[in-house]
This record gives C-alpha cells, structure tokens and sequence, in this order.
C-alpha cells in the first residue's frame, strides 16, 4: 500500500522543523482511484497523508501513530466504515481522532449510525476538493492547538512538580497563603512541625497557627521572632520570614517557618554558661582583691614593724655603741691584750649593728608613701646630688661619673637619689684594678623609660644576678663594707613605681644594672 511518507516531504526539500509539525492524516478508501484523487486534492496543505486501502489497514496504522483526522470512506467490503469507526473508538488512543465519513448515500440512517460513532462531519460524493481541504485544514488546525495545549499541560505540569520538590526540599515549613492567611499549601515539614496532617492545615487561616502573623506587606521581609502554636496547643517559639509570589490567581504568600525550640534552648544555656562565668570571673576578682588588699596589710603590718623594730633599737645600741667606745678610750692598753680585743669586738660589733639598723630603717621606709603625692623629678638633678653626695668615695677611687641625657619623671626625687645612690656607690665600691668608669643614660622604650648604670668593676657571676636584690644577701662577704639591703631597697623603689631592676654582667667585664620606670611614673596606689 501506497504511504504518503513525511520522508518524501522531506525529500522534497521541506525543512526538518516543518517535516515534524506536519500533522497525519489518514485516508481509507477501498479504491486506489478515489484514494489518489484525494491525496491530490489534500497534498497542498502540506500535511503527512496516510493511505489505507481498508479499515483492516487503517487500523494498523492507527495502531502505530495518532492521527488529526481521519477520512472514512462507508462503503468498503469486509469491514465498511462504521464498523471501522466503531473499533476507532474502541481504542483508547484514538478514541477523539475526529472522523469524516465518505458517502455517496445521503440517508438519514446513515447519517444517525455515523454520528452514534461519534463522527464529526459527513461528506458527500462526489467531493467538492474546496470543502473537502478546508474542512481537513479546521482538523489540523483543531489537532494542533490539542498538541500545543498538551505540551503546555506537561510544561505546567513538570513545573508545579518542581515547585513542589523544592517545597519538599526546604528545611523549614513552608506554607502558602493568600494575602489574607488563607492557606492553600504546605510541605511535610509544616505537619511535622506543627504536628499534624496537610488537611488540617490547608484551608484554615495562618493565624491559627501563628496569632501574630501579618500579611507581607506588614514586614520589611526579615525574619521575625514569633510564637506558634501546635495542633497539642503547646506553644513554641519560631522564626518567620515572608516572601511574594506572584500567580495569575494573584500574589500569595509563601512562610518560611523554622522551629526555634532547639536554637532557643542552646542560646539560653549559652547566657547561661556567660552567667555563670561572668559571676565567676566576678568572685575570683573579689578574691584577688581581697588577697591584694589583706596582702598589702601584711606587708604595711611587717614594714612598720622593721621600722618600729629598726628604730626602737636604735637607742639601746646608741648607748652600747657610746659606752663600749669610752671603755676602749679609758681602758685599752690597761688590762690585758684578751681584754682589748673583746672591746674591739664589741665596738665594731656595734657599729656593725648601727649601720644595718640604719639600712633596716631605710629599707622599711623605701616602701611606704609617707612622702605624699610625687612631683616632677629631673634625673639629671638627682645625679648632680648622688656625685655630691659620693664626693669622697670618687675622689679616693678616681672614678668618673658620666651621665647622658636624662629625662624627668614623676617620683620622689628622695627616692630617686637612694636610687642612684646605690648603684653608683656599688659601681665605685665593687671596682677593678683600673679607676671605675660609671656611665648613666636613659632610653626611651615604649611607654617606659630605660635606665641603665653601667660600670668597669669586677662584675657578677650569671646565677647571682637575682639574689643580689634579697635583703642581706651579699657576694663578696667582708672584704667590702656593707650590708647587703642597698639593692633591695633600690627594687623596692623601682617596684613601688611600677618598674623592673636586673642586672646584666659578665665576671671581670663590669656589670650594667638597669631599670625601667614608667614615663610619667607615680607610685603605685
Ligand atoms: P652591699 O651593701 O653589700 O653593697 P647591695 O645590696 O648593694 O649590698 O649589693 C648586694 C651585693 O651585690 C653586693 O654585696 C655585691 O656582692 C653585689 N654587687 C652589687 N653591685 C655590684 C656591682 N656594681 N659590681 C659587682 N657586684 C655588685
């Protein structure tokens, strides 16, 4: 049987986008002759004909495509055209292929059986090739728009499958209302957050379950703290953010609502531990405070005690010191040799004694404010009055006393002269074989001042260089005076204004104290 094919279209030079929106059409007529006049009579509409020369055929062939319509000649042997049109129908494929009967009777009978099968029009013989084309072009145009309006279906279709999917996919309840609350869609994350089946919700007001809720364009489109409630009416705190969707029934709403419970509860343990530790850290400061202050008592009590104790020996060993040197003055040479050395003993034994007091007593008050508020101290000064003061010993050791530029800070000059009193008189004292060399200067660094007492002398052993500022604690025993407290009362001075002494030295390579005091020092409250 003869197959008017789309190949042939296309062989014949019609592009392939045309070649597929061609629509079929089938023709069924038992003699060959009227089937060529029609396909002539149809092939300008450019459309796929397909030619069967029985029902039988057409029916295979319907079996294989869908068809815009079908041409139906009535009178065919074995199998005429109502019975054909009758299995059309019975097919579920072709079931609304529209259906134009072929007849040369024009009997009413004909015309009720044709239309009982559902034909939709009846064209009579001899055919008019106007008519016929013009009612097969409203077929295909009708098919078309079914096609088109199918296609749309499934795009509109997939789409709202989308949608949903991406509903589904949200981690929060997602729920879809009118501009008024009424809600027309939620996901499976809104029944198990709000602990109930869609049905329950879908219909009902968003109100319901979220009493503050306000339409969009209440919000400035940030996330909202609000309470909701659950189908058990237990309330739960959440976050709501609302966003627009425009449909063509109108703009809806869409809820993005995220259950706070867990959130909330760790952020509450979070200010719970911040609390706590703040009430904590408050206590240990207390304490610490405490401790300070108890410590700063015990140490007001153990300085007034080594001055009450210093200073109230003073007398009785002024009088042992006095009495002892007149034995020695009245006696010496007039008892025997043991008599004299005891004496000796005893008068350097009370000199010995009267120094260390003296010491003790300056030790005990380099560490109390009884001078009152600190002044500016010119250091430059204060080194002129340690080189007075020192006079003696520099001219017996024909020591140089340099000093650079020197800065003034904000503490006792007093204190600052013991200060570098002690120092220099060490670097004099603790000399080597050359004339010392003593050098003074002063740095910025940071918010510091860095002084630095360098010397020429003898120097001090690595593992020495802390316990040198212990009272009493002294390296070189009695071949030098002293007593040991000198630099512990210049830490205590350096400390009292928040700045730090140490010693740097190498044994027979001179030594380099040095010391920090804060620009602008005061002492320490
Ligand atoms: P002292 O009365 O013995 O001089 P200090 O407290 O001033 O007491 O010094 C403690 C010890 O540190 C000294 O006995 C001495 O051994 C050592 N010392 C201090 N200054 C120097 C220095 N410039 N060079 C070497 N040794 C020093």
């Amino acid at each position: 049987m003869y197959r008017a094919s789309s190949e042939q279209y296309e062989s014949s030079g019609v592009p392939d986008g045309q070649a597929q929106d061609r629509a079929k059409i089938l023709l069924v007529d038992d003699s060959a002759e009227n089937l060529i006049s029609l396909e002539a009579t149809l092939d300008g509409l450019g459309q796929d004909l397909v030619l069967a020369k029985s029902g039988t055929e057409a029916l295979r062939y319907l079996l294989e495509d869908d068809f815009a319509a079908i041409l139906l000649d009535v009178k065919m042997p074995d199998m005429d055209g109502f019975q054909t049109a009758e299995m059309i129908r019975a097919r579920k494929r072709s079931r609304h292929t529209p259906i134009l009967f072929l007849t040369g009777y024009k009997s009413d009978e004909h015309l009720f059986r044709g239309y009982d099968l559902g034909a939709v029009d009846f064209l009579f013989k001899p055919i008019v090739p106007e008519i016929l084309r013009s009612k097969v072009t409203v077929f295909v145009e009708l098919s078309r728009n079914t096609a088109l309006l199918r296609r749309q279906a499934d795009v509109l279709g997939r789409a709202e499958q989308k949608f949903r999917s991406l509903l589904e996919a949200a981690p929060d309840a997602m729920v879809i209302s009118s501009e008024d609350g009424q809600i027309s869609l939620v996901n499976s994350q809104a029944e198990k957050i709000f602990l109930c089946r869609r049905e329950d919700l879908i219909g009902h007001n968003l109100r319901t379950i979220v009493p503050e809720w306000r339409c969009l364009s209440a919000l400035n489109g940030s996330p909202r703290e609000v309470s909701a409630i659950r189908k058990d009416q237990g309330m739960f705190p959440a976050e709501i953010s609302l966003s627009p969707l425009q449909t063509e029934e109108g703009l809806l709403v869409i809820s993005a609502i995220r259950d706070m419970t867990e959130r909330k509860s760790a952020m509450d343990a979070i200010h719970q531990l911040n609390l706590t530790l703040e009430r904590r850290v408050a206590e240990r400061t207390q304490e610490l405070f405490e401790l300070n202050e108890s410590l700063r008592h015990s140490n007001e009590d153990l300085n007034q005690f080594a001055y009450a104790a210093s200073h109230d020996l003073q007398e009785p060993l002024r009088m042992v010191s006095l009495y002892s040197e007149m034995l020695r003055k009245k006696y010496a040479g007039r008892l025997d040799e043991m008599a004299d050395q005891f004496i000796t003993f005893v008068v350097d034994g009370a000199h010995r004694m009267e120094m260390l007091l003296k010491d003790l007593l300056d030790y005990s008050q380099a560490g109390t404010f009884t001078l009152g508020t600190a002044e500016a101290a010119d250091c430059a000064k204060v080194m002129e009055n340690v080189v007075l003061n020192l006079q003696a010993a520099i001219r017996q050791n024909r020591a140089s006393i340099t000093w650079g530029e020197l800065p003034t800070v904000q503490a006792h000059e007093i204190r600052l002269v013991q200060l570098f009193q002690n120092l220099v008189g060490n670097a004099i004292k603790y000399r080597g074989p050359d004339p010392p060399k003593v050098q003074v200067t002063a740095e910025r660094r940071d918010s510091d001042w860095l002084f630095a007492v360098q010397d020429n002398g003898i120097g001090i052993k690595p593992d020495y260089a802390q316990q040198i500022f212990g009272i009493f604690k002294r390296l070189h025993g009695n071949s030098y005076p002293g007593t040991g407290v000198g630099l512990a009362i210049c830490q205590r001075i350096v400390e009292n204004y928040g700045g730090r002494i140490w010693v740097e030295s190498t044994p027979g390579a001179g030594s380099t104290f040095r010391f920090t005091l804060p620009q602008g020092t005061s002492p320490k409250p």
